[in-house]
């Protein structure tokens, strides 16, 4: 008699699992169910509508780091299934991923739906049965077999399930998980942007700087990386990074802190000092407003010039001391209050999900319930922005499609 799986969850983490499991055990039955009317949906609005399919980093150890919640936990599955499997298993099926400058990978054709059909085909190919528009109300274990009852009252019957359900913003959500035994980790929002309501910052919105370094006061989060000024505040890899790393602590803070940004990253205070005063010698009949030496962006400059007191007309020659103090404090440690977030709508995710301590990293089983699995962003695992999201769902699809296989030969024999 053949085995069955059930699926629960039509997004990339439980397509990569049914796959992977019909493929490597063509004995069996394969179901995917999937709550709305729409397969892959994140797939297809994902890294603006071209899917950033994962992170050309090579290094396991490497790649690990990039995950604030689960480094541990991803890093023993990387070991199965890792960034180079992935470019490998797609290429295999046809979709070819380039590698942008700042290491994201995304598909040759720039479009998120070649990951999609590509998904579906091989699906379809492998016989890989879909139900959608119907959610998993309830899973409970009779006699040996699980019984999956759906929004429609039907009842399926399964040797194996994978809980592919993705991440819940709301910790009821999880109630139908908790009643198995699990444990879940508090949801948190993660990836986000930092409000700064009627700051005048945010007059030079569109402005970016490609090396900051922002600090959280009272905390230790901080992060070096590119700045963007928006029309509501801050955003840009440094700020998305700092939203990651500090998912619960911000939470906690209610979103209103204080940060330090450090525009010239490179320089230290004394450096930029030093600067100061050669400019005040060779450039002393210059207006200060007008000789940027640093290579900021010049609406920048004008800006924390003006923030700093200086006035348009006066020139190196006669810039008072107190005024250089402030200035050069704005350009390496320029204070401003956030109050609130942004959702960043390029890719965002939801910290927190099922306890991985429950969970066995190498087969993504639960270590509470035999034939129980889980793979993607329902586990308490998430990474910063660039492709590190997907890397986990396919690196989990792919370790729980295993082990079912596994199971389910060993249990044929
Ligand atoms: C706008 C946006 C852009 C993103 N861009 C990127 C990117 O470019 N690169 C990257 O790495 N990450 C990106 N991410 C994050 C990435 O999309 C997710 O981490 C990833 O999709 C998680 O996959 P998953 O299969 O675990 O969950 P999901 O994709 O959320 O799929 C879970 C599925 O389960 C279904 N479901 C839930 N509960 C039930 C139930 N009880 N019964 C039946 N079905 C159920 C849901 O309807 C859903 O279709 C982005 C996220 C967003 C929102």
């Amino acid at each position: 008699m053949s085995k069955q799986l059930i699926v629960i969850g039509g997004g990339a983490a439980g397509f990569f699992c049914a796959i992977n499991a019909a493929r490597m055990d063509r004995s069996l039955n394969v179901i995917i169910i999937e709550k709305s009317s729409k397969l892959l949906s994140k797939v297809k609005v994902s890294g603006g509508g071209r899917c950033n399919v994962t992170h050309a980093c090579f290094d396991i150890a490497e790649m690990s780091k990039r995950y604030p919640r689960g480094h541990h936990f991803v890093k023993k599955a990387f070991h199965q299934f890792f960034t180079t499997d992935t470019i490998k298993w797609f290429e295999e099926r046809g979709v070819k991923l380039k590698t942008e400058n700042d290491g994201r990978m995304f598909p040759v054709t720039d479009s998120s739906q070649t990951v999609i059909n590509c998904l579906v085909q091989e699906a379809n190919k492998l016989g890989v049965e879909i139900i959608m528009n119907r959610e998993v109300k309830n899973l409970s274990m009779v006699n040996g077999q699980w019984a999956i009852k759906l929004s429609d009252s039907r009842l399926l019957s399964a040797d194996f399930v994978c809980v592919a359900s993705g991440g819940y913003p709301k910790s009821s959500m999880f109630d139908w998980l908790k009643e198995l035994g699990h444990t879940i980790e508090e949801p948190v929002p993660s990836l986000f942007t930092f409000n700064l309501p009627n700051h005048p910052i945010t007059k030079l919105m569109g402005v970016s700087v490609e090396k900051t370094k922002v600090k959280i006061q009272n905390s230790k989060l901080e992060e070096v990386g590119p700045l963007l000024i928006t029309h509501w505040g801050l955003s840009g890899p440094a700020v998305l990074r700092l939203s990651a790393w500090g998912a619960t602590e911000l939470k906690i803070k209610n979103y209103e802190l204080r940060i330090n940004i450090n525009w010239l990253p490179d320089h230290n205070e004394e450096i930029v000092r030093k600067k100061f005063q050669e400019l005040r010698n060779i450039s002393a009949s210059q207006k200060v407003i007008n000789k940027n030496s640093f290579g900021l962006p010049s609406r920048l400059w004008e800006f924390l010039a003006e923030q700093s007191g200086i006035k348009n007309e006066w020139r190196w020659a006669d810039l008072p001391a107190a005024f250089q103090h402030k200035f050069i404090k704005n350009l390496c440690s320029y204070e401003c209050e956030v109050k609130g977030k942004t959702t960043f709508k390029e890719e965002f995710v939801t910290a927190g999900g099922i306890k991985l301590n429950e969970i066995d990293a190498n087969t993504m089983m639960s270590k509470k319930i035999a034939n129980l699995f889980f793979a993607g962003e329902v586990l308490d695992v998430d990474g910063i922005t660039g492709g590190f999201n997907f890397q986990h769902a396919w690196t989990s699809g792919w370790v729980a499609a295993k082990a079912i296989a596994k199971n389910s030969v060993n249990n044929n024999k």
